[in-house]
């Protein structure tokens, strides 16, 4: 993760939520999942009730398009708060994420 300078992971976490909302988990987006994390994240949406649409990917992997989902944002987004509910199981690519400086990302410093 890239974060700009002197700004801790809970601070990062609270402008994502707070000021941005989750903007990178909204929108025109795909989640793209690993073959390994495709059972398990289809397992929490279960848990959680939610309906789940993911394209299978050539290599084995999987995609869900935020546009395909209620709401327009990631199945496992809280609307409300803009939390991720499965924060700490989450995929690769949020715990990555950002892997560089983006423009218009408040936690990157693009
Ligand atoms: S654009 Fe940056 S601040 Fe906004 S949700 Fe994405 S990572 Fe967080
Ligand atoms: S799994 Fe969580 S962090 Fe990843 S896109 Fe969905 S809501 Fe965002």
């Amino acid at each position: 993760m890239y974060l700009r300078s002197g700004l801790s992971i809970d601070e990062a976490g609270r402008i994502c939520m707070r000021e941005c909302r989750g903007r990178c988990c909204r929108g025109p987006q795909y989640l793209r999942l690993s073959s390994d994390e495709v059972p398990g994240f289809r397992r929490l949406a279960e848990s959680l009730g939610v309906t789940l649409r993911m394209t299978q990917e050539p290599d084995g992997g999987g995609a869900v398009r935020f546009l395909d989902h209620p709401g327009e944002h990631c199945p496992m987004l809280d609307e409300a708060t803009s939390a991720c509910r499965i924060h700490s199981q989450r995929p690769a690519r949020c715990r990555e994420f950002p892997d560089r400086s983006r423009p218009g990302c408040a936690i990157s410093g693009g």
